[in-house]
């Protein structure tokens, strides 16, 4: 249940953005969650269909953006991206990584009436 927290920020995030542009309803929301988070989109969507209720985000659809998960090696110097949860270098299989991209989480944007 850890994504309780997270989706009070996202949902508090959009409801300041639609007061600031004085939209009455948030239809649609983006979001970039990566891999690495480990946050599950589905949980995010249902606890965010709990908490908006009674908001101008209420109804609204959430669309999940998954940027690849790009690593690496500071051993090798070598770049490399990773589908699976094995994210060790393929050429010298050190965990000696630095993350370039994989762990982001924001609202990318968002539509409103
Ligand atoms: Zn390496």
């Amino acid at each position: 249940m850890h994504e309780f927290t997270i989706t009070k920020l996202i949902l508090s995030i959009v409801l300041q953005k639609a007061q600031e542009v004085k939209a009455r309803k948030i239809t649609k929301v983006d979001l970039q969650i990566g891999r690495l988070t480990g946050y599950v989109p589905e949980c995010i969507q249902l606890q965010f269909d709990v908490l908006s209720h009674d908001t101008a985000a209420a109804g609204a659809n959430l669309s999940f953006h998954q940027p690849p998960v790009k690593l690496h090696c500071r051993y090798c110097n070598r770049d490399y991206t990773s589908d699976s949860f094995d994210l060790t270098c393929p050429e010298c299989h050190t965990l000696e990584i630095d993350i370039l991209s994989g762990s982001e989480l924001y609202v990318e944007s968002m539509e409103a009436e």
